[in-house]
């Protein structure tokens, strides 16, 4: 057997081709050891996320430095609560997924094997971060689809942020293997990883993946303490909405991983092939929340709605209202040195004395012409 690990970043090349890290070849076969699904590949041959492909019996990740488009977002909407509220971030996503999710709110570049066509945006990693950098941004997350799959290119855009001072964010279903698990989030500021269900069934049924080595992901985050960690769960009517399965989610949370991790409750909107159930009443969401927090958890928040309150963060031993956002607005801030005001508890996360006064918008940009022309793109309303 034949194991190759990820190199250090090599001269960006422009094709949108690299050798890859984590395979090995087996029987004439190429085996990605990157997720659980480990592919084994003919020559030619794409796996399951369609960006990682045997080309002549190595392993290649056909996205490198390639992109779907490039915005200035608000960290709030990764979404992250706990981390620099307020800032911006420049946000980018490639095209693929290792997971299969029936209910995908972003299926076009997730599941579309057309986009391969349309990674119009060229961009390397030094660049990346140079214009995150000229934007003004806290620093650049790995979003849209999920980053584990073109793992070499975050991770080098990663390091080039790191080298300027700024924050690399993953956002992440987490399913991802032990050895690239290391690589991956070692070089990861933070990350929001999407726990998007609390049994096997679901999983199997409706992601077509495992829970599992998501449950592992987050436990290694946590227990290497690197990476800021926040958790995403998409409550679907009649998948995942069961009160019982939250509270066990809710509870492995608490035992695993604390009470401070952040948990968002998110609203589920009728996508890709899960069109046959409406969105998620803000009632189940409220619900929901009121239930993690009676259970323990510190910092709790609903989301796809608009919900002051429920979005809003509070001293877990005062209880006074913080942080409260209005959208994706701050309209109150109440921490001092990470503290709350009142009491002095300290609130878990990153915090500066004043938060950052990005907002709402979104600024659709083009890295190449933020570095070279100094130009700034579009704005609009997140
Ligand atoms: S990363 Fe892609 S090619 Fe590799 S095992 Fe997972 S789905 Fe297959």
């Amino acid at each position: 057997m034949e194991t190759v690990v990820h190199d250090p970043p090599a001269a960006f090349s422009g094709d949108g081709s690299k050798v890859g890290g984590w395979w090995h070849t087996s029987q004439g076969r190429v085996v990605c050891d990157l997720c659980p699904r480990a592919c084994s590949l003919h020559e030619g041959q794409a796996g399951f996320c369609f960006v990682r492909r045997n080309e002549g019996g190595k392993l290649v990740l056909t996205t490198y430095g390639k992109s779907t488009g490039f915005c200035v977002d608000p960290v709030e909407k990764k979404p992250l609560n706990h981390f620099y509220p307020g800032t911006s971030v420049l946000s980018f996503g490639t095209a693929g997924c290792n997971l299969g999710c029936k209910f995908c709110q972003n299926w076009e570049i997730s599941k579309s094997r057309q986009v391969l066509e349309i990674l119009s945006r060229r961009a390397d990693p030094g660049e990346i971060a140079r214009a995150a950098a000229l934007l003004g941004c806290e620093g650049v997350a790995f979003t849209y689809n999920d980053p584990v799959i073109w793992a070499e290119y975050a991770i080098d855009c990663a390091s080039a942020c790191r080298e300027l001072g700024l924050k690399a964010i993953a956002v992440t279903a987490g399913y991802i293997c032990p050895e690239p698990r290391a690589a991956f989030f070692r070089v990861m500021d933070a990350a929001n990883v999407d726990l998007k269900g609390f049994t096997e069934s679901f999983y199997a049924h409706y992601t077509l993946s495992h829970l599992q080595p998501v449950l592992d992901t987050l436990q290694w985050i946590k227990a290497d303490g690197h990476t800021w960690l926040e958790i995403t769960n998409l409550v679907i009517p009649g998948a995942n909405d069961e009160l019982a399965d939250i509270e066990r989610m809710c509870t492995w949370i608490l035992d695993h991983l604390g009470p401070d991790v952040p948990l968002h409750f998110t609203a589920f909107h009728p996508d890709f092939r899960l069109r046959d159930r409406p969105p998620t009443p803000p009632a189940t969401l409220a619900a929901a929340r009121a239930r993690a927090m009676a259970l323990g958890m510190h910092y709790v928040y609903t989301g796809n709605v608009a919900d002051v309150p429920g979005q809003s963060t509070y001293c877990p031993q005062c209880k006074q209202r913080l942080i409260e956002r209005v959208g994706y607005d701050i309209t109150r801030y109440d921490l001092c040195t990470g503290k709350c005001r009142y009491c002095q508890y300290p609130i878990a996360g990153f915090f500066r004395e004043q938060p950052g006064s990005w907002g709402t918008r979104r600024m659709v940009v083009d890295p190449s012409s933020v570095v070279g022309r100094g130009a700034i793109g579009r704005e609009g309303r997140a």
